[in-house]
């Protein structure tokens, strides 16, 4: 056993968290280490958002061959699988770059704590000591598993189904988040008859029922089957086929198909031998552990960032908690303010959401006015044939200050950030509104919806 010099911030887990916190860390003079166990990039890099946001896109591009009768499904599939191995790998490949010129050490193996200021790396029988002054903890989540559906065979987490070497023919989705329904619709496109099982009473949950529409009118356009207020009870495995059996009210119903997805959530990776237990840092009941405003956990030098806290588990806000931590190990005093948190979902229409909605600020009862515009008469959004949703703004009634926006519609993941930016900045519908937008674009949208918000407030004036 060789013991390593210490360093003065260690990071465990190299995600968007991890590699961020250690980047920062390092540029911030501080000698830095990071301990990754399986690949340099996390969930977000190999198995999550660019991976699935590559086949997105592919399903996209095979779409529009196809409408051009152009399209060959099966070689489609195996090029877009190409395609995004070829991305992943880049991607991947940057943030060890990253972490190099930063002058990062990367020590390759499972972590586990000693005690509050020691870790044990081990990797293929070997073990190395490292001291740290501060610690960073970004080791993600992973799938959460039915026991009734394990994963293995034809039961697949979104980690396999991310992988498949070819678009199956049919393919039940248990669970109707952003991850199942992202999938299902991208294997739709490329042909699979997508079944989406979703227990509550519709899919996208953490979206308002009227922003979600469209998606739903989308999917059902693509061919996917929603079946609602369904809890999935056992499965039967034939040759072949996997026969999924599921209750909707009083009712008993079976589906058959190549593959079974499961998307139920994910679970916080922190268990197993990282060691919390022995330094006595307490977990939640959902396994999360517990941080303050500037990501410090109760042992005050180990910082907790990302998926294993509270909050969307999201990849820019693992990087955005990466960042202030290890701004506070530094000294500064940095803290987290989540007002201009967006969250994305690349279904068709995409969806975007940022700040208070409508329903959140009725809840509240705050005086709002909403400023509402729609894509079908865009010019812009006519001419990619996507004219379908619309962009809402929430802004205060008496100021006019934009408190939230959601809007459902192509890239409406790019379109999000000029109304994150209007949160940040203490903007007011009237800024959105003098700000001149190129035409034709799709942002005239945002100006046309601020310009509504303005109307309103003069009519009540
Ligand atoms: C299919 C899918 C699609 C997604 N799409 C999006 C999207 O479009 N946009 C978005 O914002 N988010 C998306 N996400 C979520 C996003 O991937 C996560 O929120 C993000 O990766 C969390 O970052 P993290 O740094 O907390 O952890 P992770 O990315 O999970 O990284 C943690 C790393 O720590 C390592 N590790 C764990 N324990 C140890 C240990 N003891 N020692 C050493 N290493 C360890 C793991 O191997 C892993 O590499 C998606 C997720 C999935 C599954």
């Amino acid at each position: 056993m060789s013991k390593l010099e210490s360093v003065e911030t260690l990071v465990i887990g190299s995600g968007p968290g991890g590699y961020v916190a250690a980047l920062r860390s390092s540029q911030l003079g501080m000698k830095t280490a990071i301990v990754e166990r399986g690949q340099l990039g996390g969930v977000c890099t190999h198995v999550g958002c660019i991976p699935s946001k590559a086949l997105i896109a592919e399903a996209h591009r095979y779409e529009v061959l196809r409408q051009f009768n152009q399209a060959d499904a099966a070689a489609s599939f195996v090029n877009a699988q190409a395609f995004k191995q070829e991305i992943v790998n880049k991607q991947a490949g940057g943030v060890g770059f990253l972490m190099k010129t930063a002058g990062v050490n990367i020590l390759k193996g499972e972590a586990s704590l000693i005690d509050e200021h020691t870790a044990i790396i081990k990797q293929n029988g070997a073990e190395q000591t490292i001291s740290f002054k501060n610690a960073v903890l970004a080791t993600g989540s992973r799938p959460i598993e039915l026991k009734a559906f394990p994963f293995g065979g034809r039961i697949l987490s979104s980690t396999e189904a991310l992988s498949l070497p070819e678009a199956p023919t049919s393919l039940v989705v248990i669970g109707g988040g952003y991850i199942g329904v992202e999938l299902g619709q991208m294997y739709a496109k490329f042909g699979t008859k997508v079944t989406i099982l979703e227990g509550g009473e519709r899919v996208l949950p953490g979206f308002e029922a009227d922003l979600v529409a469209p998606v739903v009118k989308q999917l059902k356009t693509d061919g996917v089957d929603i079946v609602t207020g369904a809890t999935a009870e056992k499965v039967v495995q034939n040759v072949d086929t996997i026969t999924l059996h599921y209750s909707k009210g009083q009712e008993q119903h079976h589906v058959a198909a190549e593959f079974v997805l499961v998307t139920v959530g994910r679970k916080p990776n922190t268990d197993g031998g990282l060691g919390l237990g022995r330094i006595g840092l307490p977990v939640t009941s959902k396994g999360l552990i517990e941080t303050d405003e500037q990501c410090r956990t109760v042992i005050p030098h180990i910082f907790a960032i990302g998926d294993i806290t509270a909050g969307p588990a999201l990849a820019h806000k693992a990087s955005y908690e990466a960042k202030i931590a290890a701004e506070a190990i530094a000294g500064q005093a940095a803290k987290v303010d989540y007002k201009a948190m967006p969250l994305v979902v690349f279904s068709e229409p995409e969806l975007a959401s940022v700040g208070l909605s409508e329903t959140e600020a009725k809840e509240k009862a705050l005086p709002i006015v909403i400023g509402k515009s729609s894509f079908t008469i865009n010019g812009r959004a006519l001419a990619l044939r996507a004219a379908e949703g619309y962009i809402k703004i929430v802004a205060k009634q008496d100021s006019g200050i934009v408190l939230g926006a959601q809007i459902v519609g192509v890239e409406a993941s790019t379109l999000i950030s000029e109304l994150a930016l209007a949160i940040e900045m203490g903007a007011t519908v009237e800024d959105l509104a003098l700000t001149i937008h190129p035409h034709p674009t799709l942002g005239e949208v945002i100006m046309e919806a601020a310009e509504n918000a303005v109307r309103k407030m003069d009519n009540t004036k």
